[in-house]
């Protein structure tokens, strides 16, 4: 099988080291993929993928990482998702959605103590943004944090928390200063969730990402020290959007993973079953459906690879992550449910993870911006090109 690693899109130490995730995968993940799809997935897991390094692809060496960047995580991020999406989900949130604020903006006495273990995989950390009245419009966030001598009182609700029942620390977003606009009246806290008055309300009931848990949390009186605000007080607004042009990308590289897998498993089938007295993929109404997911997964590698490749130069990638997270959520959606109708009625059944996939590529195009506010943002980019 064509193993989609170009040299001319990939160098050779990035194919070697998607071989070595994709067979830590295939010994690790793939035999209980289905089994923890029940949830929760198991903590020994997200050890074994940090002790790995999959967890550090993005971090510096100084917090026990390998400094290869955003490329790599991006690979990480296909390989497992093409196993498992909510366990990379569950991945992503702690080293990604929560570590690169804190990689990025964290002091180097906060990196040892909350991002060390973290990339270990020894400890879990999530990233709370959204609230039960703040979703797409973040700036009008409701939690508030007020300065009482040398701490911070923050109070407030925290909706759709990927990990959030699970981590031991919160990157989270609060108001510090009602008085200006929350571009400016935004900070970004490490909080530690063994902290009295931290509360989980409830893990979400969802529709896929089974094996990850996605709660919703409430923060009463939780007191913060000084020294663990990230950044600067009133930075919290910039460090968000800074943080969702690397999110945005890596969930692209999960999307091409939970279509992948789909995709496969339908090229074999539509070869192995007979109707009409030849191999379905014999008739277009299916060799077609397999051209275009062909294509789809062959484009949305090469735009998530591109907003990887500039993040990692150091240059201002909104557009780009937005593009490729916009193509290949929708991509996914397309291709998981196009792969279900090659497979007719198997595909409906439990017997193959089609349906798995296609029920957490679903979240995709809502989570991490959704595909209204990814155009939103696009067509913004496009008309600042044009200086109009
Ligand atoms: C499983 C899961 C995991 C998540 N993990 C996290 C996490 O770890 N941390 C975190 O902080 N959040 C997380 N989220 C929250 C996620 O980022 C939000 O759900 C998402 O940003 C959308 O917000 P909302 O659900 O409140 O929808 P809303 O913002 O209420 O939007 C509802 C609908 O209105 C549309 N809409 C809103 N504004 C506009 C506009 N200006 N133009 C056009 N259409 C618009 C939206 O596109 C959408 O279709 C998670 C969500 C889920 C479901």
């Amino acid at each position: 099988m064509k193993d989609y690693l170009s040299t001319a899109l990939w160098t050779d130490d990035e194919i070697a080291f998607r071989h070595e995730v994709r067979s830590f995968c295939q010994k690790e993940i793939a035999p209980i993929a289905d089994e923890i799809d029940k949830g929760p997935y198991p903590r020994e897991l997200l050890k074994k993928i940090g002790k790995a390094g999959y967890m550090g692809v993005h971090h510096e060496k100084s917090v026990g990482g390998t400094n290869r960047g955003l490329s790599y995580e991006i690979i990480v991020a296909e390989e497992i998702s093409a196993v498992n999406g909510g366990l990379d989900m569950a991945r992503m949130a702690t080293t990604t959605l929560y570590g690169m604020p804190v990689a990025r903006f964290g002091t180097p006495e906060q990196k040892k103590k909350y991002l060390e273990p973290i990339v270990s995989g020894d400890l879990i950390g999530c990233i709370g943004i959204t609230e039960p009245d703040v979703g797409s419009d973040t700036a009008g966030m409701k939690t508030r944090a007020e300065k009482d001598g040398d701490e911070w009182v923050l109070n407030g609700e925290k909706r759709f928390i990927t990990n959030g029942s699970q981590a031991d620390y919160m990157c989270a977003f609060a108001i510090t200063d009602p008085n200006v606009k929350s571009k400016e009246g935004m900070t970004a806290f490490i909080v530690d969730t063994k902290s009295e008055g931290f509360s989980v309300v409830q893990d979400h009931d969802l529709l896929g990402m089974k094996s990850a848990r996605v709660s919703w949390l409430k923060l009463e009186d939780v007191r913060v020290p000084s020294d663990m605000v990230l950044g600067e007080p009133g930075q919290g607004f910039h460090i968000l959007m800074d943080e969702l042009d690397s999110e945005r990308t890596a969930i692209a590289g999960e999307a091409i993973g939970y279509a992948r897998t789909p995709y496969e498993i339908a090229v074999r089938y539509s070869t192995e079953r007979q109707q009409f007295g030849r191999p379905i993929r014999a008739f277009e109404g299916v060799s077609f459906k397999i051209a275009d997911m062909a294509m789809k997964l062959e484009a949305g590698r090469a735009l998530t690879l591109l907003a990887a490749r500039m993040y990692d130069r150091g240059e201002k990638i909104t557009k780009e992550a937005s593009i490729a997270k916009l193509y290949t959520t929708e991509a996914a959606i397309q291709v998981t449910n196009d792969a279900l109708q090659i497979l007719g009625g198997m595909g409906y059944t439990t017997d193959y993870p089609i349906e798995r996939f296609l029920r957490d590529a679903r979240l995709m195009t809502i989570g991490g911006g959704t595909a209204e506010i990814l155009r939103f943002l696009i067509q913004r980019e496009v008309f600042k090109e044009f200086s109009l």
